[in-house]
């Protein structure tokens, strides 16, 4: 089949994986679009700056990836030059294998470069209470960087519960589990190239 042929996936499909069901939020042209818009946003804000761009694992990689190869592209034609910018990678991990937040952030991978006196942007999957990112900020900002902001696919304002907001937000979605673009249930579905809520993610726990 060629990618032409392929089909579709719509919003609101239902698509079926190992026995999960996704429900379809936001397709990938919708999602690749909207990346497109924030990195000209990025772009035209840090305009001569170099950025460092730093990804939280392992949820982030997907969306920091598809980000940072749209940054310097001059899509708003405000900075048409290839952008100065220097990547790492922090780890942390809340979630367990549940579907709701345990609230204890662990550190599991530390960068490896400094941010002293850099123009830092933060760049995770989404922000649900706000503690991993509260979080993350705070011991960057112990750091000293020059400006620290961030940057999220995903927001579920509804959820929070400390005060952290991101200055560059893809979606705002409402309070439902989702998974793909880097976000998993059980460190399954990140390689989705579409957000889907995920409808049963007890269906173990009844076909036993
Ligand atoms: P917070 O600390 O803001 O409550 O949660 C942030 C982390 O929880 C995210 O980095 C992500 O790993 C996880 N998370 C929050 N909501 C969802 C969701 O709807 N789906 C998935 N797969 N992970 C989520
Ligand atoms: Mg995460």
């Amino acid at each position: 089949m060629t990618p032409e042929m392929a089909p579709q996936i719509e919003k609101g499909q239902i698509v079926e994986i190992d026995g999960y069901k996704i429900e379809v939020l936001l397709t990938e042209p919708e999602i690749d679009k909207r990346i497109v818009e924030l990195a000209d946003q990025i772009d035209s804000d840090y305009l001569g700056k170099k950025l460092k761009v730093i990804m939280i694992l392992k949820g982030a990689s997907s969306f920091g990836e598809d980000l940072i190869r749209e940054l310097g592209k001059g899509n708003s034609a405000i900075d048409r030059k290839p952008r100065d910018i220097e990547i790492d990678y922090k780890g942390t991990t809340s979630y367990g294998s549940k579907t709701t937040t345990s609230g204890e952030v662990k550190d599991t991978i530390s960068m490896d470069s400094s941010i002293k006196d850099e123009d830092v942007l933060v760049v995770e999957d989404i922000l649900d209470t706000g503690k991993t990112l509260l979080h993350v900020v705070n011991k960057m900002s112990e750091e000293e960087p020059k400006s620290l902001n961030v940057c999220v696919l995903l927001d579920k304002k509804e959820r929070r519960i400390v005060n952290i907001n991101a200055k560059y937000v893809g979606f705002d979605i409402q309070n439902v589990f989702v998974v793909g673009r880097g976000l998993d249930y059980k460190q399954k579905f990140r390689n989705l190239r579409f957000v889907g809520i995920l409808l049963n993610p007890d269906k173990e726990e009844k076909i036993n």
